[in-house]
């Protein structure tokens, strides 16, 4: 029988005074005696994950050395999708996560969503069961907050390499966006608290053309602080060296984040940043 974990979601949520939050016992119910569960808790809103909660599911994966299924909140599919994917390249089992836009027992997609989680037998890897279809995880993109089809993926999973045992260390990491008029205090401000960035760049990867900016990345890359470029566009990735708008990224030390999504691009710094277990 396989192991279930649950780590929250809308698929297990019922009615609160402050809108949906996960209700104790739900997923149990729909599940029966069809897998083993493990409950995370509290249950989460996928809005509240850390990577404290990556590695929680890496040691029960890596324990259980078998197909596993997580029922996961739709919000942050697409970080926990890269992280177990990036964590776990080369592992020989399959991780299918799963989820839902509407509650079980609510007429909409969770009951199938479930359904081919539970019977799905995809190769090793990790991949997202959902509308009706498998998509590997990677690289995620829920691109609609309401409808049952509310992911795609964006690039192909890359070859497997080889499994080595990893975890995410305490880092201070997030995902900043450049928009038109942004200035190296700005910037500065913020990379202050971090020990390194994911950078959403216009298009093939250009900048604003405020000085201030540029400088800004090149000190914060020569204090050690990492910085990788991803577009903000969501497909198509960058093209280093296609815009002269685009060299002072290059030049400050800014590394290319090429066709990676932010959340891919962000789980990638933070692994290279943590010690192997
Ligand atoms: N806020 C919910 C979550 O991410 C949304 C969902 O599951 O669809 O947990």
């Amino acid at each position: 029988m396989r192991l279930l974990i649950h780590t929250g979601g809308t698929i297990g949520m019922v009615p609160s005074d402050g809108g949906l939050a996960p209700g104790a016992g739900v997923v149990e119910a729909a599940i029966g005696s069809r897998a083993r569960i493990h409950a995370f808790d509290p249950l989460l809103d996928s809005a509240a994950i850390t990577h404290a909660d990556w590695n929680r599911l890496l040691d029960l994966i890596e324990a259980e050395a078998g197909p596993v299924v997580i029922t996961h909140g739709t919000d942050t599919m697409a970080y926990t999708g890269a992280a177990l994917s990036q964590a776990l390249d080369g592992w020989p089992h399959p991780v299918i996560l799963t989820g839902a836009m509407q509650p079980l027992g609510a007429g909409g997609d969770a009951e199938a969503n479930l359904e081919l989680a539970l019977t799905a037998a995809p190769e090793p890897g990790v991949w997202l069961a959902f509308a009706g279809r498998l998509l590997p995880a990677g690289a995620l993109v829920k691109h609609n907050s309401h409808a049952a089809d509310a992911f795609r993926s964006v690039a192909e999973p890359p070859a497997p390499g080889r499994f080595r045992s990893r975890r995410f260390a305490d880092r201070a990491l997030g995902i900043l966006t450049l928009s038109p008029g942004m200035t190296g205090a700005m910037i500065a401000g913020a990379l202050a608290t971090l020990d390194g960035a994911v950078l959403r760049v216009f298009g093939a990867g250009t900048i604003p053309a405020e000085p201030s900016l540029a400088r800004a990345l090149a000190e914060a890359v020569g204090q050690g602080r990492r910085l990788r470029a991803v577009s903000a566009c969501e497909t198509g990735g960058l093209a280093l060296g296609a815009y002269a708008a685009g060299a002072a990224l290059w030049a400050a030390g800014v590394e290319n984040g090429a066709r990676e999504t932010a959340e891919a691009a962000l789980i990638r710094l933070w692994l290279s940043l943590s010690q192997e277990t």
